[in-house]
């Protein structure tokens, strides 16, 4: 599958300003609004939009950001990334080719990252450690090239996995609905025509 022109047209005026209103957005991504608003429901049903979240100055707070690289037993990642994830001064956790985890830590103080690298290194499995400290943000996260995606994986509407393969697809009430297989296409067909019926008697 790939990115619709309007589907292309609503991400990038969204990625630019998630905080304008729905129908300056419609305008910038020249769609209408509620064309706008049933595009971003469909991206984020989709899992393609996954969340809108608020960007903080860490160096203003007076807090440190520290990068780890981790060479781990690929034989233990599981429990590893299970027992990384729950240290709350891990801010993101990425798997790398091969054996590699990389993480980014935000502290209050070194004595605090001195605390977490310990952890990291007791956890079964953590070959080794490279920390450096980040002494600048030269460039924020930003917007996502679009023009070249060609390739959507996206998420079954009914259990929320990824559809592998091509999706099945469902119309209804002029708009596209996809599932990733015929159990949850009609599961997913009949839990969507209760909800309107609720919504109908509800009116
Ligand atoms: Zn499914």
């Amino acid at each position: 599958m790939e990115l619709s022109e309007n589907q292309t047209k609503v991400l990038k005026a969204l990625q630019n300003d998630p905080r304008a209103s729905m129908r300056s957005l419609a305008e910038k991504a020249d769609v209408s609004t509620p064309t706008f608003s049933n595009i971003v429901d469909e991206l984020e049903k989709m899992g393609i939009v996954k969340g809108y979240r608020t960007v903080l100055d860490t160096r203003k707070l007076g807090l440190y950001t520290f990068h780890v690289s981790m060479e781990i037993d690929v034989h233990k990642s599981e429990e590893i990334v299970e027992k990384i994830t729950e240290i709350v001064e891990i801010n993101e956790l990425v798997e790398l080719d091969g054996s590699d985890l990389f993480a980014k830590v935000i502290v209050q103080s070194l004595d605090e990252l001195d605390d977490v690298t310990r952890v990291l290194k007791g956890i079964e499995g953590v070959i080794r450690l490279d920390v450096a400290r980040e002494t600048g943000c030269l460039k924020d996260p930003s917007t996502v090239p679009l023009e070249t995606v060609s390739n959507l994986d996206i998420d079954c509407y009914y259990c929320k996995k990824t559809i592998q393969g091509t999706p099945v697809k469902l119309d209804m009430d002029g708009r596209k609905h996809y599932l990733c297989c015929e159990t949850c296409a009609s599961e997913y067909k009949e839990k969507y025509q209760r909800l309107k019926e609720e919504s109908k008697i509800q009116t």
